[in-house]
């Protein structure tokens, strides 16, 4: 690579939806939408994944035509994806892993639901997603008060934890992920569709910098975050992000300022 290259370097900057652009499941906020649109799009192509289907993600970021704004926008993970407004193709879970074996695990986990005692209980227990099934205990007709509540009770019970250890003991041979994100709920995928897979759809970067909030291990950015692939941005909240993309935008310029000072004259 030469070094005028390198000071073309093209970057995309790849964010979460919940806790990282947005609080859980609520809008976008106007001063986090203009930063990004008005100074981090000028620099950087943007583009978004999220664990949501579709209709959450355009409900959180503001709208109908979030796909034409953003280079990308993956949703559930990037198994239904956009590039620059248009559907890109996309997998399922059930010629993943097969109809029986998605519907034994569907009958478990309902079955498991069935004898939870908990504080409360609401409906929608289990989304059926393109890529994945989305369980939630307490059901995610929950309301954002009851959310916070399970939430809250969860950590100190670990009801999501000892579901997901329930159904590993259950199907030890199916080649299944299961992530908690968000409050209410976790996701069952097969094996790779983490949002590690979104990353097969974008080319012609040097840098993809992805930001996200659930990046320990077992948390839904865990593996985009830790992959070779990305530059990972571990952030505490949208206010966070806005922070760390103006220290990344800083560092960015000052490395190009360098190169191009750097730059034999013959070559300008
Ligand atoms: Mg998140």
């Amino acid at each position: 690579m030469t070094t005028s290259m390198r000071i073309m370097s093209k970057i995309i900057c790849l964010f979460d939806v919940d806790g990282t652009l947005t609080a859980p499941r609520q809008p976008i906020k106007p001063q986090v939408e203009k930063f990004l649109f008005e100074t981090v799009k000028k620099e950087f192509d943007i583009a978004i994944v999220g664990g949501s289907d579709i209709s959450k993600i355009k409900e959180q970021l503001g709208g109908g035509n979030i796909t034409e704004k953003y280079k990308y926008v993956f949703a559930e993970n990037g198994l239904v994806s956009y590039k620059e407004g248009k559907k890109l193709p996309s997998e399922t879970i059930q010629s993943a892993i097969g109809e029986d074996a998605l519907q034994d695990v569907i009958n478990f986990a309902l079955r498991y639901i069935s004898e939870l005692k908990l504080p409360f209980k609401r409906g929608t227990f289990i989304e059926f997603r393109t890529g994945m099934l989305n369980i939630s205990p307490v059901g995610r007709n929950s309301s954002k008060e009851e959310r916070d509540q399970f939430e809250e009770y969860d950590r100190e019970n670990q009801i999501r934890q000892k579901f997901i250890q329930a159904l590993k003991k259950e199907f030890p041979d199916l080649l299944l992920t299961y992530s908690i994100g968000g409050q209410i709920s976790f996701d069952v995928f097969p094996n790779g569709w983490d949002k590690t897979y979104c990353l097969r759809h974008i080319q012609g970067y040097d840098e993809i910098h992805f930001f996200g909030d659930k990046t320990e291990e077992g948390g839904n950015d865990y593996e985009i975050y830790q992959s070779d692939l990305t530059v990972g941005h571990r952030v505490t909240g949208p206010e966070d992000t806005v922070k760390q993309l103006k220290i990344l935008s800083a560092l960015i310029n000052e490395h190009r300022a360098k190169e191009l000072s750097n730059v034999p004259m013959q070559c300008i």
